[in-house]
């Protein structure tokens, strides 16, 4: 080996400001406290929707920051919703699953109405997942600056965040801090993804994928492998400004679907919800979502079902 490929291999402290630092980070928080917009104003206008590889499955893609010494991929953890379903557990155990697998967990908190409950609930979420936190405390040009320190001086208190900082994502004030306490906290690695890379993925492509995900999500081990997403229609309505989308869930067995669409279509109701938010936010329009569940029996084992329905088993 010559010299030169020595030396580019070696990556020790004194090199420290040439390394590179990657990791994956996710944005957590209650509806509307501005996850969103800090996350655009970090990536901009576009919004990168990726194939999901094989290890990132349990989470979603939403946008990837890469500069010359950093890259951070930013996902989506499942919402962590203060609701008292029966699925709510299921959601629960399958954020804290996916957190584990993150790099740094960034906790929004909308300072100009706080929740109380769901930040309690939030916090022992954190304590689980085990991973450096960063509280960002949003909307502060809502409230004055008497009431910010304390406030800062109680979350000190109830979790050992490794950084607090007050911002307006909006006007994009504070955000600068926000990455760089970030960057502080990723670990030296690769550039997972290439800065070009974007979704190759059709819109119904990225529709079956979201569906598909939220049944596993809910579904779990209840329903294993054999589920499939078709996505039957796809149309925009520009005078309603309505996107309709009609997918076909199709199962194996009549018991799964049984299971698929749940007492009194609970079940499939939570699926289509879950779903359906998060293509909104994904196509950036209003979404009629109509979901239909069918056995197509043992399709997965019958390679031309599976081709009829341009579907790949994983
Ligand atoms: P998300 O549900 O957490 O993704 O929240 P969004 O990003 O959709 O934001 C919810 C609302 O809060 C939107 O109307 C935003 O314009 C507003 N918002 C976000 N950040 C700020 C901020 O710093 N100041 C103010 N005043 N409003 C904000
Ligand atoms: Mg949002």
């Amino acid at each position: 080996m010559s010299e030169k490929e020595l030396t580019h291999e070696s990556t020790n402290n004194s090199d420290i400001k040439s390394s590179f630092r990657s990791g994956f980070v996710a944005i957590v928080g209650a509806p509307n406290v501005g996850k969103s917009t800090m996350l655009n104003q970090f990536l901009g206008e576009k919004v990168a929707i990726i194939t999901p590889k094989p290890q990132t499955t349990r989470t979603q893609i939403r946008g990837i920051l890469t500069r010359d010494n950093f890259q951070i991929v930013f996902v989506d953890t499942p919402g962590i919703h203060s609701s008292k379903k029966a699925l709510n557990k299921a959601l629960v155990e399958w954020a804290e699953y996916a957190l584990k697998d993150v790099d740094v967990i960034v906790f929004v908190i909308d300072a100009s109405r706080r929740e109380k409950a769901y930040e309690e609930q939030t916090l022992k979420l954190l304590k689980e997942a085990n991973r450096p936190v960063i509280c960002v405390l949003n909307k502060v040009d809502k409230i004055s600056k008497p009431e910010l320190l304390p406030m800062i001086d109680e979350l000190k208190e109830k979790y050992p965040f490794k950084a607090i900082i007050p911002v307006a994502a909006k006007y994009g004030d504070g955000l600068d801090i926000v990455l760089s306490e970030i960057v502080k906290l990723l670990p030296e690695g690769p550039k997972y993804y290439d800065e070009t890379t974007t979704t190759d993925q059709s819109p119904e492509q990225i529709a079956s994928e979201i569906i598909r995900e939220k049944v596993f999500m809910l579904a779990g081990k209840e329903v294993p492998y054999s589920t499939a997403v078709d996505v039957e229609e796809f149309y925009y309505d520009e005078e309603r400004r309505l996107l309709t989308i009609r997918a076909i869930i199709y199962v194996e067995r009549p018991s799964q679907k049984g299971i698929m669409i749940g007492k009194q279509g609970r079940f499939l109701k939570q699926i289509g919800k879950m779903a359906r938010e998060e293509l909104e936010a994904i196509f950036g329009k209003r979404i009629y979502l109509d979901l239909w569940v069918k056995v197509l029996k043992d399709w997965s084992k019958d390679e031309r079902a599976i081709k009829r329905l341009g579907l790949s088993v994983r």
